[in-house]
């Protein structure tokens, strides 16, 4: 990928939490600080839902949009999923130009960059827009201007997948992927950061398989595959997703722990989840808390159970806090939350020889982290 987005990134980079090399710091770390400064992949976030809540504002200011609140500590405000979806939308609606995309996607760059997000595969999800009239040339050229300018400025790549919207039916589906295709084909601006495409929104009442063309046509045109199931659906639609429509990766699943057989094979075919706790019972209100999560049980089961925070933004999340309370919840040591941070690059869709380099670069990162936890007192985690 030489000369493409990920040049000059953080890949073979030596900080730890950025692209700048900090002054030799000795003072002791409490395993939160530890697990905040550790290089981390992210591979479930979708960029719309980290978008700072006074960005919604000035954007919607300006656009002409109404807010329920101009109140930027009330705008993030719901009591179940579908109050979620409504402030979820009104945030992709405040996206209107291409410069909006850029200044969304700058944004959440430097603002994962500050937790020690290295490397993320993020989603957007245009149905909505491309329905009022959007180009999704103007969305990824918009998208990739901003991860461009906030990685030259922070050194943490994001590259892009495009996720067909389950909401909008089959056949907008198939028509994002040929958009895409065509985008590709012409070698459009920003282009070379879409990797592939995934799938999202309401999951009860559909079944995949009726995705089965776009994916089909993904993987013809060399489109990596990924899908949001098994959080509101059982093992059989996990299963679907891989099997007939070909993911490579899987989107939460969930409710694979409810299928040992599933789990079993998942486990040795190294499929890669990618898993969102503190999400789950944030928005889906699926576990009282986290304690009641099934994580552990995925991880106990041998299945390549990533970590990520879905929308941090709308969720008060960051990746630093994703590893920390997890730890916490499940007293897991510091080396366990390395190899789940290995595991996040293992589940990623970097080239070997870039996912080499940033695998070596979390086992230095963690080998300076470490003896600074060893010798800090013990601090109550919080
Ligand atoms: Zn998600």
């Amino acid at each position: 990928m030489s000369g493409g987005p990920m040049s000059g990134g953080p890949m073979s980079g030596g900080s730890v939490s950025g692209g700048h090399e900090p002054a030799r710091d000795i003072r002791p770390l409490t395993l939160t600080e530890a697990l905040d400064a550790l290089p981390k992949v992210e591979l479930h976030c979708h960029v719309e839902g980290t978008m700072r809540p006074a960005t919604v504002v000035e954007l919607a200011t300006r656009a002409g949009l109404p807010l329920p609140t101009t109140d930027v500590t009330e705008l993030y405000t719901y009591n179940s999923l579908d109050e979620f979806l409504t402030v979820f939308w009104l945030v992709q609606s405040t996206l209107t130009t291409r410069d909006d995309w850029a200044r969304l996607g700058y944004e959440s760059v430097l603002d994962a960059a500050a937790h020690g997000r290295v490397y993320a595969e993020l989603f957007f999800t245009p149905a909505r827009h491309l329905a009022a009239g959007s180009a999704l040339g103007d969305i990824v050229a918009g998208l990739s201007e901003g991860l461009a300018a906030a990685e030259t400025e922070t050194g943490s790549v994001a590259m892009l997948i495009a996720d067909v919207d389950r909401a909008f039916g089959p056949s907008a589906g198939v028509a994002m992927v040929e958009d895409l295709v065509r985008l590709r084909r012409a070698g459009a601006p920003g282009v070379e950061r879409v990797l592939g495409v995934g799938m999202d929104s309401t999951e009860r009442g559909v079944d995949p398989a009726s995705f089965a063309d776009a994916y089909r046509l993904a993987a013809r045109h060399g489109l990596r595959r990924t899908g949001h199931q098994g959080e509101n659906s059982p093992p059989t639609a996990i299963a679907t997703l891989v099997d007939v429509l070909g993911a490579e990766r899987v989107d939460h699943g969930l409710s694979l722990v409810d299928d040992p057989e599933l789990m079993t094979r998942f486990a040795a075919e190294r499929i890669p989840l990618t898993v969102c706790p503190n999400s789950n019972i944030r928005i889906a209100n699926a576990f009282p808390a986290l304690a009641d999560h099934p994580y552990p049980a995925m991880r106990a089961g041998g299945l390549l159970a990533t970590l990520n925070t879905d929308d941090p933004a709308l969720t008060d999340l960051d990746l630093g806090y994703e590893y920390a309370s997890v730890a916490t919840a499940f007293d897991y040591s510091f080396d366990d939350m390395v190899a789940i941070a290995l595991d996040g690059v293992t589940a990623s869709w970097l080239p070997d020889d870039d996912a080499r380099a940033l695998r070596a670069r979390i086992h230095t990162a963690a080998d300076t982290l470490r003896p600074r936890l060893a010798a800090s007192p013990v601090y109550p985690e919080g």
